[in-house]
């Protein structure tokens, strides 16, 4: 794009933002704090699904050092179902270290806030560029992929070795004199106008500089990695009944799902009979002799990178004291105390099915 064109498309871009933009409750009075956590909850999650979180999360914990005291346990309840629990974890751990070294406010310096824990490229260049007004381009899925449209980018949005390619064409799209704003214009266009299939470019600002709308090839772009087929594990919990409780486990607080609750349970090995595989897991994780009552439900569920089938088994526990090899606390609850904790979605879909289950007694 000419000095020319850019000018013009900046000028188009921020003048469709000021207007029509979304009325989202992190745009009324921004600060530093609610803009790093609506961004870390932006960041996977769509903007629907984040604001309702985002009110009650500033409301509980309105400013960095009411997070860093809060128990982890907490704060992973409040982001309970939005899943990437790592983001929550690394909220937590990264207000303790600005309450510690930074004297409980965000620096207004790039390279210290992206020091922190879960900080990457995209939480600073948001951060800095939104809070403190640092000329930096944020490139996030939604710009990848306006830019590959506006410019007919054949690199594939989703590969690593392409990261620059979109850095580069969006810090020479970005205007310097609000890049803030046109940091959130620009994802904007993307959530709203450029959408991934029916792009809404009769009304899009900015379609006389688009390569791909010229040259009716919108749906072309992003050019995207041929998917390596996602692989699908089979799982067998128990739900192990001791009189009118249940068994609990919480997993380790680092990886997956890390710190949140579950039923025990894991993979069943090939050949293995899913009971089988649940009584096998149990005297693993927990130390448990049990008898496999019945069969509750199954469920399945979708994480970003494997699929997972759960067959969900009712058990009666039958002799031993809980030796925890792997998960890190248990609690015997009753049915109706699972809303005291934090769980995976996938234990959620369970749930419905414990209320009226008499497998085990
Ligand atoms: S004209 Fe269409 S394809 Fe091009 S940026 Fe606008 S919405 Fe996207």
């Amino acid at each position: 794009m000419r000095t020319k064109e850019r000018l013009h498309f900046r000028r188009r871009l921020l003048e469709w933002y000021d207007v029509d933009r979304r009325d989202l409750p992190w745009r009324h009075a921004p600060d530093p704090y609610r803009t790093w956590v609506a961004e870390v909850m932006l960041q996977q999650t769509q903007v629907a699904t984040v604001v309702p979180y985002y009110q009650r999360f500033v409301a509980r914990y309105p400013d960095i050092l009411t997070l860093a005291r809060a128990p982890l346990e907490e704060i992973l309840k409040s982001w309970e179902n939005m899943g990437y629990y790592s983001r929550a974890r690394n909220l937590h751990k990264a207000a303790g270290q600005l309450v510690s070294d930074f004297e409980g406010v965000i620096p207004n310096d790039y390279p210290s806030f992206k020091s922190l824990p879960g900080v990457g490229d995209y939480i600073a260049a948001a951060v800095m560029s939104i809070a403190f007004g640092h000329t930096i381009a944020v490139v996030d899925g939604n710009v990848k992929r306006v830019i590959s449209r506006l410019f007919m980018v054949d690199a594939p949005v989703d590969h690593s070795s392409s990261a620059k390619t979109f850095k580069k064409r969006a810090t020479e799209l970005l205007d310097a004199s609000r890049p803030g704003d046109f940091n959130q214009a620009m994802m904007e266009l993307g959530a709203t106008m450029c959408k991934p299939r029916n792009p809404l470019c009769h009304n899009c600002p900015v379609r006389e500089h688009c390569l791909a709308q010229r040259n009716s090839r919108q749906t072309d772009f992003p050019v995207r990695r041929r998917k390596k087929k996602i692989p699908e594990y089979h799982i067998a919990v128990g739900v192990i009944y001791h009189g009118d409780r249940m068994l609990i486990t919480r997993r380790k607080e680092d990886g997956l799902l890390g710190g949140l609750w579950e039923f025990p349970g894991g993979k069943v090995r090939d050949g293995e009979a899913p009971e089988d595989a649940c009584k096998r897991e149990i005297e693993e994780e927990v130390n448990l002799d049990v008898d496999v009552t019945g069969f509750i439900t199954h469920v399945d569920h979708a994480y970003s990178h494997f699929k997972i089938g759960v067959d969900v088994f009712a058990c009666r526990y039958r002799a031993g004291n809980v030796v925890l090899n792997g998960p890190i606390d248990h609690r015997w609850i009753l049915v109706d105390q699972t809303g005291d904790y934090a769980f995976p979605a996938v234990n959620h879909k369970i749930f419905p099915h414990l209320k009226n289950n008499d497998k085990a007694k």
